[in-house]
């Protein structure tokens, strides 16, 4: 007897979503689709059981994510009589190459990838699947970062943290219960993670102003119209309340959906996230590992808007021409910095040369407009006392910094990559130093 096949609603509504528009392109609309309940587990087997029949289905999940719903679902699959290959990663899997292959030899003449777990796994499953061409589903366990429903995967390759393009899953499938009693370190991670979008918005706004013109609002206008339902209770995301832990989740999703829908992870991805790609590069070469994803972009968001708050105070009369010594002067730095890493590193900061040395004319010529913008982002004092307010501690002690490797990521992370941020902008005019200064004061605390 054959079963009827349940379709789910999407995340977001496209033509909803659309409203928000602002630019000519086409915004693909996204495909996943979520469904949430007491009961995920059970509707996730029946589904699995009524799409893919007998075919092999291979199940990911680690010693943690197996504890809290992993052996339930798997529980759920057998009594369905799923054809299930299960597969368990040692505690605290990274997303290396290494493991990409051990996925890869088990996905051999498989149908569906299931993925049970937050970064890590969801990551393994979805580059994994993406690159075999396997469908891929996942069964998220904490709300502790956007890239459940983002089409990129972070994946170390050669000791480097790489971020790949990943074809999202089709299927999130949620147990509330589960999301909410997630650790208060990931809680925490992720409600940085979800507010990154605030600044890194004014960082695409300010590039776009500069130089591409490709700014759309509709990444933003998704995410103002949800963003109250986390932003504002800190203190209850941080207890695992109900709704305020359910509303960062969902922010979280549609915030990896408006990087899809935007096509580029500008929107949710700024000069707050570069500081978080410096620590992850630096690991193999300070031995540092590095702190979750969402917490060392709570670091650059508090760097972000040190730097925002120092530029709208500038007048446009104090700002210096140096863009040519400026550049030497960080490419000089690569080597002593990256070792091994610099040839890729130079590469980077190479490809936006020519977009920096025309920040001495561009940079006058429209601050009126740039500081509008500027003026927008609050304070680092409001960032910092909110990530605060979820009862972790946000310090450089809570997050194994040090303070060299603090200023060093923040004078030196633009290099990493060719996306103009603001901490370009803040360098070229001359008050980099001092906002990382800021940022230390706040984070020694
Ligand atoms: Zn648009
Ligand atoms: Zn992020």
């Amino acid at each position: 007897m054959s079963v009827a096949i349940r379709s789910h609603p999407r995340i977001v509504n496209r033509d909803t979503c659309i409203a928000g528009c602002t630019c000519d392109s086409d915004h693909p609309a996204p495909q996943v689709t979520l469904y949430s309940g007491v009961d995920a587990s059970q509707v996730l087997a029946e589904d699995c059981r009524a799409i893919y029949g007998d075919r092999p289905v291979l199940l990911l999940f680690d010693p943690e994510t197996y504890a809290v719903a992993g052996a339930d679902l798997q529980q759920h699959l057998q009594a369905e009589n799923v054809n299930l290959i299960s597969h368990q990663f040692d505690s605290h899997p990274v997303a290396s190459a290494a493991l990409i292959e051990t996925v890869r030899t088990l996905n051999k003449g498989v149908a569906l990838i299931i993925s049970v777990g937050s970064g890590t796994i969801n990551d393994l499953g979805k580059y994994s699947s993406s690159e075999d061409q396997i469908d891929f589903w996942c069964l998220p366990t904490a709300p502790s970062m956007n890239g459940y429903t983002s089409g990129i995967a972070a994946i170390k390759v050669k000791g480097v943290k790489r971020t790949l393009p990943a074809l999202p899953p089709q299927r999130i499938y949620v147990i509330p219960e589960v999301i909410q009693q997630a650790p208060l370190k990931l809680l925490q991670a992720g409600f940085c993670d979800v507010l990154a979008k605030v600044v890194s918005d004014i960082d695409w706004q300010c590039e776009s102003l500069l130089f591409s013109g490709g700014y759309c609002g509709l990444p933003a206008s998704m995410m103002t119209a949800v963003e109250k339902t986390y932003s504002e209770y800190p203190e209850e995301i941080g207890r695992g309340e109900g709704s305020a832990v359910m509303g960062l989740f969902h922010g979280l999703l549609l915030s990896g959906v408006a990087m899809s829908l935007a096509g580029s992870s500008a929107p949710a991805s700024g000069g707050e996230h570069l500081v978080s790609h410096f620590w992850d590069m630096r690991e193999p070469i300070t031995g540092r590992e590095p702190e979750l994803h969402g917490l060392q972009v709570g670091v650059g968001i508090i760097l972000s808007t040190a730097c925002y708050k120092r530029l709208a105070q500038l007048d446009r009369d104090d700002l210096p021409r140096q863009a040519d010594r400026l550049f030497s002067m960080t490419a000089e730095r690569i080597p002593g910095i990256w070792g091994p890493y610099a040839d890729e590193v130079a590469k980077q900061f190479h490809n936006k040369r020519a977009a920096l040395l025309q920040f001495d004319t561009l940079l006058p010529q429209k601050w009126d407009k740039l500081q509008s913008l500027f003026r927008q982002v609050q304070s680092p004092d409001y960032f910092a006392d909110l990530f605060a307010r979820t009862g972790a501690p946000f310090n450089l002690e809570a997050l194994q910094l040090s303070k060299d490797e603090l200023m060093l990521a923040a004078i030196n992370s633009r290099a990493i990559r060719e996306r103009i941020t603001v901490l370009d902008l803040a360098a070229h005019a001359g008050v980099l130093e001092a906002a990382a200064e800021d940022a230390l004061q706040l984070l020694r605390s």
